[in-house]
């Protein structure tokens, strides 16, 4: 099997960066959503809690159950509870589903400023404190998302006095609806690293955590280190003769004498699958045809070889992100620790 090697002290590093971007290591909850982002869902949660994070964010309930013992808080992005739970808090992306809630869940108001994915309209606002208090629910607080949160340009302004504006709404009326000392978070990683001071109850991490980011250079350079590496065991080694065929399709034609192995890893492993047109190197070593399901030619003869030690490498080649790149890993590879 092919297997990932978690490099949890450059975890420690990243959150270290963000941290003091934040002001302390209490205004950083961490998202875990998606197999912390195909990282492993325990092993990063408990490192962040050694690290002391106190807020985990995933996207269901059964994410949090598995990881309720290491945060205070857990933050589920678009779920219902399926039994009560004190550590969990539901993000309200819809005004409409308030009363889908038990009474007494803990929430989190998600505000619309401009991104159009969830959360209530600004116009809402009075309506949904209304909502929220007849339900029953407690809101502990209220957020939004960026959509251009590492870009250049004005949309990370126009949404940041969006969110001013909701906050200041929110802050009259909540008393009446019997909600106080509520939270408010709007910053991404992105947002995080191009903001200046900084002064939200904490930001939702993710990316950054595991290494990467898209923001843009004129941000500055984070010194921001992947945590992730997938690895891949030697299943059979050949010498190709000039003329010799590669694969399904035999896309790969031998131009000159070489030694190739088949390595464990396909795109069953959750790798994009490589067509056999062209050049395609997995951490600077060429893939030779067509890359099956469980098996890659790679022109190497290495017992053990790295796959993937940059998800951009491999992102930049299919024309997509990092976060695509590792969330795709199959989350049944096994996870070593180093
Ligand atoms: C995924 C997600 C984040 C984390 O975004 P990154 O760009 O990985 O830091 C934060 N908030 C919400 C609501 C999300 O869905």
């Amino acid at each position: 099997m092919a297997y990932i090697k978690l490099n949890l002290t450059n975890y420690e590093h990243n959150v270290k960066i963000l941290a003091e971007k934040a002001g302390g290591i209490e205004k950083i909850a961490v998202v875990l959503k998606d197999n912390a982002y195909g990282h492993g869902l325990r092993q990063i949660a408990k490192k962040a809690s050694e690290l002391g994070v106190k807020i985990g964010i995933v996207r269901h309930f059964d994410e949090a159950l598995l990881i309720e013992r290491y945060f205070d808080e857990i933050i589920i992005l678009a779920d219902y509870p399926k039994e009560q739970n004190l550590k969990f808090i539901y993000a309200i992306n819809d005004i409409n589903f308030i009363h889908k809630f038990p009474k007494n869940t803990k929430v989190h108001l998600k505000i619309n400023t401009g991104m159009n994915r969830n959360g209530i309209s600004p116009d809402e606002i009075q309506i949904a404190l209304k909502a929220l208090q007849n339900q029953g629910l407690k809101c502990l607080g209220v957020f939004t998302h960026h959509s251009s949160g590492g870009a250049v340009g004005s949309e990370y302004f126009v949404q940041n006095q969006a969110f001013k504006k909701a906050k200041e709404i929110i802050l009259t009326y909540s008393k009446k609806y019997g909600f106080s000392n509520l939270k408010f978070h709007s910053h991404n990683s992105d947002a995080l690293l191009r903001s200046q001071n900084f002064n939200e109850s904490f930001a939702r991490v993710g990316i950054t955590t595991y290494g990467y980011s898209d923001i843009s250079e004129a941000f500055g350079k984070f010194d921001l280190k992947p945590v992730l590496s997938l690895w891949a065991k030697k299943i059979s080694q050949r010498e190709l003769e000039v003329g010799d065929k590669v694969g399904y399709g035999c896309k790969f034609i031998a131009k000159e004498k070489m030694n190739a192995s088949i390595y464990d890893v396909g795109y069953a492993d959750g790798l994009f699958r490589f067509n056999g047109i062209g050049e395609f190197y997995l951490n600077k070593n060429q893939v030779l045809g067509i890359m099956s399901m469980d098996n890659t030619c790679i022109k190497s003869t290495e017992n053990e070889l790295c796959i993937i030690s940059n998800a951009n490498e491999i992102a930049r080649y299919f024309n997509t992100i990092s976060y695509e790149v590792l969330t795709k890993l199959n989350s049944n590879l096994a996870k070593i620790i180093i």
